[in-house]
């Protein structure tokens, strides 16, 4: 008996967390989130987070490599 009430209720987590993950992409977390990357530096590859232009000379290109 216990262990069917256990069972139903994993099973609504798993429906709670579907559903809200179709109704609510953008509530997730961005370490979830894999379309946002943070600017990539296109010359060496280096994170460029609070700037526009790497050490190297180069500029944030990076989103466009694939
Ligand atoms: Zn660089």
């Amino acid at each position: 008996m216990l262990f069917k009430i256990i069972l139903v209720f994993l099973a609504l987590m798993a429906l709670v967390a579907l559903v809200g993950r179709v109704l609510f992409p953008g509530a997730l977390p961005k370490v979830m989130r894999k379309k946002s990357t943070p600017p990539v530096c296109a010359r060496c590859g280096r994170y460029l987070i609070g700037r526009a232009t790497c050490d190297c000379d180069g500029k944030a290109g990076g989103r466009k490599r694939k």
